[in-house]
């Protein structure tokens, strides 16, 4: 219901609050990313008014379709692509998104580098490490992360930001947070991008600098 995602919102960002207190973590260091794939620009509209203002989508062609005409109402968006990227959108993810999540293999980090020096822009950029090596997930395995991450910093200047895993659904999260945690730490990498509606608040105890948080806000998706 459109009515009630402004109070879902608040809901979920007090429970935000909760979480970084209770880890002992310093006000305001989890960002939460919310998700609105799949929804219209009717149902983000209430969002919207109620403040916030970082939004995740996951794919390229359905954010052209409905930000555009946000952006140019509400100035201050800031827009996330979270899910996988094809080497043929680089031009159009640039151009449209502050901050891509899933960087995963050396033709998209060229394509996205090409990109970076043709339009002048430097979104920041999460590597997706497929945590849980499941042959049917993007992401880098994890003994390649640290070579990717260093290809894409020292030898095509990225900025990366940090690391994003979206851990396999039947094991405990926490297990790949906690891992994910560990090898950001060892490349000097600030950020985590990790948890969602289920799993947040374990996310935010591990460490998550962003959380995707899409259903508990919008509702299920269709
Ligand atoms: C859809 C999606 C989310 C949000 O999932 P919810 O369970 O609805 O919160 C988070 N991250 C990624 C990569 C997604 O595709």
């Amino acid at each position: 219901m459109r009515d009630e995602s402004a109070l879902r919102l608040r809901q979920i960002k007090a429970r935000i609050a909760d979480a970084g207190q209770a880890a002992r973590r310093p006000l305001g260091t989890t960002h939460l990313i919310a998700v609105s794939k799949t929804y219209g620009a009717l149902d983000i509209l209430p969002v919207l008014d109620a403040g916030q203002r970082l939004f995740g989508e996951n794919r390229v062609q359905e954010a052209q379709s409905k930000w555009p005409s946000l952006t140019a109402r509400f100035h201050d968006i800031e827009l996330h692509l979270i899910g996988p990227l094809q080497s043929n959108k680089a031009r159009e993810a640039v151009a449209l998104f502050n901050c891509i999540h899933t960087v995963d293999r050396p033709k998209i980090a060229h394509a996205i580098a090409a990109e970076c020096a043709s339009q002048g822009r430097r979104p920041k950029l999460f590597v997706q490490v497929n945590t849980g090596e499941e042959p049917q997930k993007a992401g880098i395995v994890p003994k390649d992360t640290a070579a990717f991450v260093a290809l894409c910093r020292d030898d095509l200047k990225l900025e990366i930001a940090g690391l994003m895993c979206i851990p396999p659904v039947e094991e405990e999260a926490a297990v790949h947070f906690a891992f994910l945690a560990k090898q950001a730490k060892e490349l000097g990498l600030a950020g985590l991008s990790m948890g969602m509606s289920a799993d947040f608040e374990t996310a935010i105890a591990f460490g998550a600098t962003h959380v995707r948080v899409g259903s508990a806000i919008f509702g299920t998706r269709a």
